[in-house]
């Protein structure tokens, strides 16, 4: 391996270059990975707008995959040449509260790819082992990528959810998140109801595994929803406020609006809606790696997968301009020369 490796950053905000960056060995409980392949995701704005306050210059990403390449001092379980993924959370620390509880998610010392550490748009990272997701040999690299944010994130939050086989769950918004949401619901035996604001997404919808297409542009989606007999789950992929709140007389007594879009905008239910039915409304945060390891183990198996554009590292920039303009279709994924995608 060359002492140098490929890499694309921001220096400030909204600046992007193409840069060498010296290889150093991993740390303590770090490896260091030889990335294929990683995914453009909208969260990538919180560092190339700057939105958390980032120690320039960093490079994001935080979908990456790739093949270990070196150990540093103390890392168990994991091998050199091994594949794994590096999702947004960078890594639990064992010995918060939090960690001690088993609430990896929410350990208090835990640090974002991309945004605390530089992420995957580089031929080259390093990573807390503590993070580290096992990739299965049946799955390509660009085919995991987006998986290990838009799929973790997902397939966590109805992986969790109080919904049985049989019930209905709502999928809000057919895009990047959305539409790994209902592969994923169609599989784990849910009837399917996927929402979206005009005609446009219904076909895809349909094949995508929903049984039911709801236009919230031409009727009330939460009066749809309650003619189907009411929704045990919804999972809000969309942001905004006032999506979730459109819809959520549309749950069922006891059922749960879950929020995975981040915004700005409050969300305006009533304490009447609530309390009348006992709903809630609950946000999710991606996931443990063992949850990604499930994630793509459950996507190899079922044959849910992202639909993906891919295009070379150097096109880094152009992608995520892309990505923002909310013209990818639905994951556009960067792949690292000599990778074997
Ligand atoms: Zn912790
Ligand atoms: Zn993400």
């Amino acid at each position: 391996m060359n002492a140098t490796y490929r890499a694309v950053e921001v220096s400030k905000p909204g600046e992007f270059s193409e840069v060498r960056k010296p290889l150093r060995d991993p740390g303590p409980n770090q490896v260091r990975i030889r990335i294929e392949a990683c995914g453009v995701c909208h969260s990538d704005s919180a560092t190339v707008e700057g939105l958390f306050p980032i120690n320039w210059p960093r490079v994001p990403g935080h979908e990456a995959v790739g093949r270990i390449d070196a150990l540093g001092p103390g890392v168990q379980g994991w091998a050199v040449a091994q594949r794994v993924g590096v999702g947004f959370l960078g890594g639990s620390c064992g010995y918060c509260e939090f960690c001690r509880n088993g609430d990896l998610v929410n350990c208090r010392n835990q640090e974002f790819t991309g945004v605390h550490s530089d992420g995957g748009y580089a031929e080259v990272m390093i990573a807390k082992s503590t993070g580290l997701v096992s990739i299965p040999d049946d799955l390509s690299s660009a085919d995991a990528a987006p998986l290990l944010c838009a799929g973790l994130t997902t397939f966590n939050a109805l992986r969790n959810a109080p919904a049985k086989a049989g019930d209905l769950v709502a999928v809000l918004g057919i895009g990047g998140l959305g539409h790994l949401a209902v592969q994923y619901a169609r599989h784990m035996g849910f009837e399917v109801a996927a929402i979206a604001r005009g005609n446009k997404a219904a076909e895809l919808a349909k094949k995508l595994g929903a049984h039911h297409y709801i236009d919230s542009a031409a009727t009330d989606p939460a009066a749809a929803l309650q003619a189907l007999g009411g929704a045990r789950v919804i999972v809000v992929t969309a942001s905004g406020g006032k999506t979730i709140a459109e819809t959520f007389k549309g749950l069922r007594p006891g059922g749960v609006s879950i929020d995975l879009g981040v915004g700005p905008e409050p969300i305006e239910v009533t304490s009447m809606d609530l309390i009348f039915g006992e709903r809630k409304v609950a946000g999710s945060l991606t996931g443990t790696p063992a949850t990604g390891d499930a994630t793509l183990r459950f996507s190899a198996l079922s044959g849910v997968s992202a639909m993906i554009e891919t295009v070379p590292l150097e096109q880094a920039a152009a992608a995520y301009a892309k990505m923002m303009a909310g013209k990818a279709r639905f994951r556009i994924v960067l792949v690292m020369k000599n990778a074997n995608n």
